[in-house]
């Protein structure tokens, strides 16, 4: 792997364990040339179902977007950006283990607000008020009484 800072061809592995379950491996690595250090992850790149939007029209799963969707949900929270990077895991083995070649947002969306139940519950109103933009107070109360439910 070539060096981010001085673009050396060789880099070894100072450091290697398994992180997010052991759905990971992070490595330490160091430049044999200027000795910087840096950390590479490497996971398992498996194929995502697509997903089917509201209008009917599929787009391809985005894991930035889930991300950006949690890190928002979580901003000023405190949970770690190891659970959240957890939680992303846990929601795409999830999709996978459908076997579904398209599944229907509402489905991701869904999966996205039981993880964020456990994770923090601030959080979870929070993305739940986006996410279904709370056509009626009733689905509001919905999403509190939920809150209520032993996880
Ligand atoms: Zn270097």
């Amino acid at each position: 792997m070539i060096c981010p800072f001085c673009s050396a061809h060789e880099t070894k592995v100072i450091d290697s364990r398994l992180v997010a379950g052991g759905q990971q491996v992070r490595r330490r690595r160091e430049c044999t040339a200027c000795r910087e250090r840096f950390t590479t992850f490497e996971g398992a790149e498996l194929v995502m179902p697509r997903v089917i939007k509201r209008d009917g029209s599929r787009e391809p799963f985005n894991e930035d977007k889930l991300r950006a969707g949690l890190q928002r949900a979580l901003e000023k929270r405190p949970v770690s950006t190891e659970s959240i990077e957890k939680c992303i895991l846990s929601i795409k083995s999830t999709l996978r283990a459908t076997g579904e070649r398209e599944i229907p947002s509402e489905m991701l969306g869904n999966l996205i607000m039981d993880e964020l139940k456990v994770l923090d519950k601030v959080a979870y109103v929070r993305f739940a008020s986006v996410y279904r933009s709370f056509e009626d107070i009733k689905e509001f109360g919905e999403a509190i009484a939920k809150l209520n439910e032993p996880s």
